[in-house]
């Protein structure tokens, strides 16, 4: 009884919430149509989003008389999720509240499963994902494999950039370089550097950053925050600062923030970006992912075949004959054999809720 009540109760609260929501929505909604309609909103014009609050978006003008100072914007309810790194049509309104009312096409989309495994949208419009890797803490074959499979199904240039140079021995340095080599034979490009000490062998990050929007991802530990921080010309840009609007703090926030660089770059930064590569994964995408394999795919014997030991396997006959190095091929069965679990608890935690 108790129970029931506590239910009709929340349900109640659940409905409330929603319907002032809405009507918040409906108010905002009229009053952007009250603007236009009354020609009091300016010309449309492009911009790109920097951050979101709620239901309010931060645009960079990229043209105007506004061009570069940052407006907080309404979006209209007509338009799908926006996301940071999106390239919008806006207008800006008569109290210093824009009005979002169009997206640009996209070049790339993150994504990433929400709790209900639904796919989100995170940010928009990157070209490059640095992986950071350094000498401590060791690199995991299996980590690095499974970030750069995540680019390569979003179809986003990886980069490998070894940080901490400054901690190579003679000691670590073999395996790391064997480990490099790896990836430079497979394709990938590969950068050394260090936030502590540079030397002249040392790539500029700037570089690898100039002429694109780029995430860092990797393990956590191995200097992303700090390779970020000297990328970051001053500590007023770092999320969660006070607004200078309104002199009130702005809410921290975890969604994906974009910051423009002294190098013409572009970098895209959240908590959530820098897990990219860890979120689900299909077989297929995993297939996909690694350079070696893919051109394999649909080449075995059996439609069905998990690459063990079934008979005519075209992904172990490559691993036998050295076309996909040891290290590899463990790293791929490894992550297949981490997907079946999960994808077996998955399935067995639905038949029991
Ligand atoms: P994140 O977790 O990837 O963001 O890593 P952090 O930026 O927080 O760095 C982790 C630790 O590594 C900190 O103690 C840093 O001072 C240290 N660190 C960062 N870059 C270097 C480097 O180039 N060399 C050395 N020796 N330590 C570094
Ligand atoms: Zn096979």
């Amino acid at each position: 009884m108790a129970k029931r009540r506590l239910n009709r109760q929340q349900k109640w609260r659940i409905e409330k919430v929603q319907g002032e929501r809405a009507a918040r929505a409906t108010r905002t909604e009229r009053n952007i149509d009250r603007q236009l309609q009354s020609g009091e909103l300016g010309d449309e014009q492009t911009g790109l989003i920097i951050a979101h609050f709620g239901k309010q978006i931060d645009v960079a003008a990229l043209e105007g008389e506004r061009h570069g100072e940052i407006m907080r914007c309404h979006v209209r309810t007509n338009l799908e999720a926006l996301v940071t790194g999106d390239r919008v049509i806006w207008r800006p309104g008569a109290s210093d509240l824009g009005v979002i009312v169009a997206l640009q096409k996209r070049s790339s989309l993150l994504q990433r499963p929400d709790k209900f495994g639904q796919l989100k949208p995170v940010a928009a419009n990157i070209n490059r994902v640095i992986l950071v890797i350094a000498p401590e803490p060791e690199p995991h074959d299996n980590l690095i494999d499974r970030y750069l499979v995540a680019a390569e199904n979003c179809d986003i240039e990886p980069v490998i950039l070894l940080n901490k140079a400054d901690l190579l021995t003679d000691a670590n340095r073999p395996q790391i370089d064997a480990l490099l080599e790896r990836y430079t034979s497979l394709g990938y490009t590969v950068a050394i550097t260090s936030t502590k000490s540079k030397t002249e062998t040392d790539a500029s990050i700037e570089a690898l950053l100039t002429d694109r929007t780029s995430i860092f991802v990797g393990q956590s530990g191995v200097g992303k925050s700090s390779i970020i921080n000297q990328l970051l010309p001053d500590a007023a840009l770092k999320v969660g600062e006070v607004s200078q609007s309104t002199g009130k703090g702005v809410h921290t926030t975890t969604t994906a923030r974009l910051f423009h660089l002294s190098c013409d770059g572009t970098l895209i930064d959240s908590p959530g970006i820098r897990e990219f590569g860890l979120w689900h994964m299909s077989v297929e995408q995993l297939q996909f992912g690694f350079r070696e394999i893919r051109p394999l795919i649909g080449h075995c014997k059996f439609r069905n075949c998990r690459h063990q030991s079934e008979p005519g396997c075209a992904i172990t006959e490559a691993a036998e004959n050295g076309t996909i190095s040891i290290q590899r091929m463990q790293s791929f069965k490894r992550i297949y054999a981490e997907m079946e679990q999960s994808d077996w608890q998955a399935s067995t935690t639905d038949t029991t809720s």
